[in-house]
């Protein structure tokens, strides 16, 4: 097709440019008459301009005979196309009266167009004018939005309009994004290298079953991230930005996790690279630098004096170490309750239910109701209520029943992909991976 481009983002400007475009199957004709033209501007000197002017006329015949069989439906080789970017929709009608469409005509096609393109960002126009005679009229507008979403007019020989939507290009690249912790915060570290604002949550929260991110990260720790991000057909962002992978790597540990997307529109589940789900339903030991003083089982009381179930397990250590929510889930009570002392039970997501007795005080903000997250501190270590010394004492109730703590996997509530399962997730695993590899990583 015969087109000529020339992008310029002021159509008062272009409007003045316009010339006729030639037919690209007409370069090569073109330039070795220019050769030959250059050559005899240099043997023909005495000829001067008139031998020029000549070539030039023989070159523009030359143009359009050599168009007619290649281009077979139709298209002329004085077709003219023009490109422009409106900072808003609304822009349309002066450009097009710039372009120099009859006033009539700019309302016909502005009220075609408009109902395809948003009232809120840039606009890209490609206008085809066509010869009529002597004028250049119009063949057809394209009108887009950044996701490539929009609309072609055509106007037919009736005069008529034809009008048709056309739909979102919308592809999705797989950004990559490395960076290690600065003294401030996971936050700031972030943004600086490019995570965009909305996935620094999902990504500490995909991370929060291995880290706490309050008390176990630090500068100098290395974070990466890959995330899918909508483009258009222009390669511009079109849409929200989705995380895919996580990964942190602290002096003691490290941890990576990838997404996979859950159907029927439940939450999408993170799992290691094994392809076990990251999810922990407790904590093995809700409480900092403790060591196990009173296992689970049948005891004789040191208190009571006699045989009796020890419902949980006592964790000795100094009083106001933290102690933290085993997992994420809802304050059922918390305040001092006789032998118990100062007390806080926790119903989890699962239906678990974890208890914390003889606290020194509790966490702030800590009451009945409250929802607090797996790590959270809800209280600290004391010798209140019937206790002999300073310590935790935990229970875990499953169904009801006190379990011993100890005997609850840690991912107990997780799971580890199997069969079609694991097959789908290392298929997405590696996907990632190779964008990663192919980043750099
Ligand atoms: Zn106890």
């Amino acid at each position: 097709m015969a087109t000529a481009f020339v992008d310029s983002y002021d159509p008062r400007v272009w409007a003045a440019r316009w010339q006729p475009a030639v037919a690209p199957v007409a370069a090569p004709l073109r330039q070795r008459l220019i050769a030959i033209a250059a050559a005899g501007a240099v043997l023909l000197v005495g000829a001067g301009t008139a031998w020029l002017t000549r070539s030039t006329e023989e070159e523009a015949v030359v143009a359009e005979a050599s168009t007619a069989p290649q281009a077979a439906p139709t298209p002329s080789a004085r077709e003219v196309r023009r490109v422009l970017v409106l900072s808003r929709a609304s822009d349309l009608a002066e450009s097009l009266t710039t372009a120099g469409l009859p006033a009539d005509l700019v309302t016909k096609v502005v009220a075609a167009a408009m109902p395809a393109l948003r009232s809120d960002g840039e606009i890209r126009a490609a206008l085809t004018l066509i010869p009529d005679g002597e004028a250049l009229v119009l063949d057809r507008l394209e009108a887009s939005n950044s996701d490539s979403s929009g609309v072609v007019i055509r106007r037919l020989a009736s005069g008529e309009l034809e009008v048709s939507r056309v739909e979102a290009q919308i592809s999705t690249r797989i950004l990559v994004r490395r960076g290690t912790m600065d003294g401030d915060s996971f936050y700031s570290s972030a943004v600086a290298v490019g995570i965009p604002n909305s996935l620094i949550p999902v990504f500490a929260k995909a991370l929060a079953f291995d880290f706490n991110f309050q008390t176990e990260v630090s500068a100098g720790d290395a974070f990466e991230a890959a995330y899918a991000q909508p483009v258009n057909a222009s390669g511009e962002d079109a849409g929200v930005p989705r995380l895919l992978y996580a990964s942190l790597t602290t002096a003691a540990k490290s941890a990576t996790v990838y997404r996979v997307p859950a159907e029927g529109g439940a939450e999408d589940e993170w799992f290691d690279s094994s392809g076990r789900s990251i999810v922990r339903s407790l904590m093995r030991t809700p409480v900092d630098g403790a060591r196990v003083s009173s296992k689970f089982g049948m005891r004789f009381h040191p208190v009571l004096h006699f045989a009796k179930l020890h419902g949980g397990i006592d964790f000795a250590a100094p009083t106001g170490t933290p102690i933290y929510a085993a997992g994420t889930g809802t304050i059922e009570f918390a305040g001092p309750k006789g032998a118990n002392g100062n007390f806080v039970a926790l119903h989890h997501d699962n239906g678990w239910r974890t208890l914390y007795l003889h606290m020194n005080r509790f966490g702030d903000g800590i009451a009945s109701g409250v929802r607090v997250t797996q790590g959270q501190q809800i209280g600290e270590v004391g010798t209140t209520g019937r206790s002999t010394g300073p310590h935790l004492h935990y229970e875990v109730h499953i169904d009801g029943v006190k379990v011993d703590p100890l005997s609850v996997p840690t991912d107990a509530s997780g799971k580890t992909l199997q069969g079609a399962a694991l097959i789908a997730f290392e298929k997405i695993r590696d996907q990632i991976d190779v964008s990663r590899a192919g980043q750099g990583g």
